[in-house]
């Protein structure tokens, strides 16, 4: 049973669910912890672990069988992103962007033809695909964006380009979202080898060193009619995207913390100092104290969420705040632990200081820690701070 679990949240889930979140919590410790401090510090992502994560089923797991997906709940997508970041953000982003991101909206906005023709190999792993929104001069508002397609026959020209994407420099395919001549948001699929399309990386990046990251760069790329995404108009569709990523990111760091929390309470145990173990002060009883506290109010936000997003009732506003608090609170947890350790602390020996760095990208990406604020704001106030 994956640990802490004070309030045994264990308890709520069916067989099913415990089932998963043991299983990939097994998957975690056995194929990402051993290498994962390596491949940060190279800065380099683990490719061969692609393969992996389709075998097990993380990739597409809420979308229909049919299409090759899980066909599982929300709470189940949810316990395998906590178990993945236990072991790293950098590959939980890899999860949830080629679950969230690109198989899902291939399947909410795809043609049958499209969902066909991706959504089998997204599944396994044998395509990789990533999610271009972010400008350079547009992050927080997409709105703004200036990447363009203009009709030409049989398809679109594209061009502009897409900055800070995950996954871009390996990936197959990349969900576009760019204007069209009436200046409405499209999304598209693009694919690797198209004319005029390359995928830079992004280096000399301090977090989420083992996660790829890297520009979408588009000049006069030919888009054909077919790879447009029919049932996506307007920025409503990359933003029900968000919702959903999100989602996976609330639970996620949920991981990230446990790991760290763990790891601390075991090292305050054992390390000496005034010939007590540092467990002994309360100053370090407080601080697990409050970080286990946290964790658990995180996960109980989190399990809720998952129902209401099992029901189809979740709103973005809940996303956002739950997003919020709990990478928030991950990062709290994270530079807590990394004081208890003391220098140890700060060395790749253990693995905190890779999750503090990572976490730092995790409270920007998908809405920064502020605009989820400002969202939850507008909500209570009925205005809009952030325009
Ligand atoms: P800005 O929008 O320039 O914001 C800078 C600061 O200003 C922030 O603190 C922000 O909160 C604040 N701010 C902005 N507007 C307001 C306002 N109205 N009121 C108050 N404060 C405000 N994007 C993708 O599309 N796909 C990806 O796969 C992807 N992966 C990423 C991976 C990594 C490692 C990182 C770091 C980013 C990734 N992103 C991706 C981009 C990410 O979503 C953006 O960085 C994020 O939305 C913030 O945009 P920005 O960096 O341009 O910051």
């Amino acid at each position: 049973m994956p640990t802490p679990d004070f309030f045994n949240i264990y308890d709520l889930l069916t067989t099913e669910q415990q089932l998963i979140v043991s299983t990939v919590k097994d998957f975690s410790d056995r194929e990402i912890k051993p290498i994962i401090e390596d491949y940060a510090r190279k800065a380099e992502f683990p490719l061969h672990l692609i393969k992996k994560f389709g075998e097990i089923g993380l990739f597409g797991a809420t979308i229909p069988q049919e299409y090759g997906g899980g066909g599982l709940d929300y709470i189940s997508y949810g316990l395998m992103c906590q178990e993945i970041e236990r072991g790293d953000s950098g590959m939980r982003s890899t999860i949830s962007v080629q679950s969230s991101l690109v198989m899902w909206p291939v399947f909410a906005f795809g043609s049958e033809e499209q969902k066909r023709k991706y959504l089998p190999g997204l599944a396994t792993g044998e395509l990789i695909g990533c999610f271009g929104l972010t400008e350079p001069d547009h992050g927080s508002n997409p709105a703004g964006m200036t990447t363009r397609i203009s009709k030409t026959e049989n398809g679109y020209l594209l061009n502009g380009s897409k900055m800070w994407i995950s996954n871009a420099p390996f990936a197959d395919i990349a969900i576009v979202w760019a204007r069209d001549d009436d200046g409405k948001v499209r999304g598209l699929i693009a694919e690797r080898g198209m004319e005029g399309f390359s995928t830079p990386e992004i280096h000399n990046k301090w977090s989420l060193r083992a996660s790829a990251t890297g520009e979408l760069v588009f000049d006069n790329v030919f888009i054909p009619e077919e790879n447009i995404l029919p049932n996506a108009s307007g920025l409503k569709a990359p933003l029900l995207c968000l919702d959903k990523a999100r989602y996976g990111i609330a639970w996620g760091v949920i991981g990230a913390a446990m790991d760290c929390y763990e790891t601390a309470v075991k090292y305050a145990a054992e390390r000496i100092q005034f010939d007590k173990p540092i467990a002994a002060f309360q100053l370090t009883q407080k601080k697990l104290a409050e970080m286990l506290t946290e964790i658990t109010k995180a996960q109980l936000l989190a399990w809720r969420l998952g129902t209401l997003m099992n029901e189809g009732k979740a709103t973005t506003t809940q996303i956002s705040m739950a997003k919020r608090n709990n990478v928030a609170m991950a990062l709290n947890v994270a530079r807590e632990c990394r004081q208890i350790l003391g220098a140890m602390g700060i060395s790749g020996d253990y693995p905190i200081m890779r999750h503090v760095m990572n976490l730092e990208s995790v409270i920007t990406y998908e809405g920064t820690h502020d605009i989820h604020l400002l969202i939850l704001g507008a909500e209570i106030t009925g205005i809009q701070a952030f325009k």
